[in-house]
């Protein structure tokens, strides 16, 4: 073959459709292959039994469906799921399904490794290789799907955009990819189910609230102090919190949807009273609601999940200022799939 065959899921519908007209069949053969594309999810051109056996050769001919391959597959001690995926080129990323009494949620990676660099995160030491494309998302989603039904009889409920990379730094992809999850074409989705979490781009976030998302969307905030923010997360310095203040109060204008505020509270870092001050001050510059996560360590000393004093003290302070309080206890820590643990070491 003198060419390359094409990815077939880069192709929008509309493409798809013309290269029917084109090839002398009719356009709504397009809207058949983007159904078996993206709404069940195939994997080879020979699934798609209301194609006729030509029309699959001719698109075998053309394309490939380069798609996911779940490479293995670890279970935790409290059902948690961990996947490491297979991409087309070899590249490998993990995905993990958590279940709780009444929700299937997935936690997806939209990047192989990731730029930042936040210092408490295994993922940062993978360094950042490339981008996800949608359907590399996409698939991540439908085979947690598929284990929920398998394992726990019930379809994945929620995802979080919580695993490996930022997802706004793969703006386009991700939003392209939520898109499939979301619409009716695709696999259907509630956006009120989905949270993209972010270490905090103003510019990004702006953007996300001028495009009209419905998602939700939760910040890694882990210190409301700029030089405390930045000596965990080097990239601080060139967001600092004033300005991710603005792009938070522009988010807020805009969609009305209040932002998570992801936080971790460690030993002599941020378990002072002028951490929690600052924390207090912050949220009551926008409306958000604080969740409070425990520690995954990842094995470096600098880091040790603060006492239960210092964590009832940030409890205390924010509930009497009326802030929405959680504490998120971590799932899967055995297998190193909780928050910040993903690093493919197996
Ligand atoms: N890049 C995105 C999404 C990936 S991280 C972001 O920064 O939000 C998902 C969440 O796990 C973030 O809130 C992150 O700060 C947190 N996290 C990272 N390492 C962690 C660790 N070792 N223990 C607990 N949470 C961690």
């Amino acid at each position: 073959m003198l060419y390359e065959k094409r990815d077939i899921r880069a192709l929008s519908r509309d493409q798809l459709r013309d290269f029917f007209t084109e090839q002398g069949d009719q356009a709504f053969r397009g809207n058949q292959v983007y159904e078996w594309l993206w709404q069940r999810s195939a994997h080879s051109f020979d699934e798609m039994t209301n194609i006729s056996k030509e029309t699959r050769a001719l698109l075998d001919e053309f394309f490939v469906i380069n798609h996911i391959r779940v490479d293995s597959m670890q279970r935790s001690q409290d059902g948690t799921i961990k996947n490491a995926v297979k991409l087309h080129d070899g590249f490998v990323v993990e995905s993990v399904l958590i279940p709780t009494e009444s929700r299937t949620t997935a936690c997806v990676s939209s990047q192989v490794g990731c730029s930042l660099n936040c210092h408490f995160c295994a993922t940062a030491r993978l360094k950042r290789m490339r981008n996800l494309n949608p359907d590399e998302i996409v698939d991540q989603v439908s085979a947690i799907d598929k284990q929920s039904k398998l394992y726990y009889d019930r379809p994945l409920s929620n995802i979080v955009f919580m695993g490996m990379g930022e997802p706004l730094m793969n703006y386009n992809n991700v939003l392209k990819a939520i898109d499939k999850i979301t619409s009716e074409e695709g696999l259907g989705m509630s956006p009120k189910r989905i949270t993209l979490s972010t270490s905090g781009i103003p510019k990004m976030i702006k953007k996300l609230a001028d495009d009209g998302v419905k998602f939700n969307l939760a910040l890694s905030l882990h210190s409301a102090i700029d030089e405390t923010r930045t000596s965990i997360m080097p990239f601080n310095k060139n967001f600092p919190l004033a300005e991710l203040m603005e792009s938070l109060q522009y988010w807020y204008s805009k969609t009305r949807s209040r932002v998570t505020l992801e936080y971790v509270v460690w030993k002599d870092i941020n378990d002072k009273p002028e951490d929690i001050s600052a924390l207090v001050e912050f949220c009551r510059s926008v409306p958000t609601k604080v969740n409070l996560i425990e520690y995954n360590s990842i094995d470096d000393p600098r880091f040790v999940q603060a006492s239960e004093t210092a964590l009832n003290a940030y409890i205390r302070a924010l509930e009497s200022n009326r802030i929405v309080v959680n504490v998120r206890r971590s799932r899967g820590k055995d297998i190193d799939a909780a928050c910040g643990q993903l690093a493919n070491k197996s």
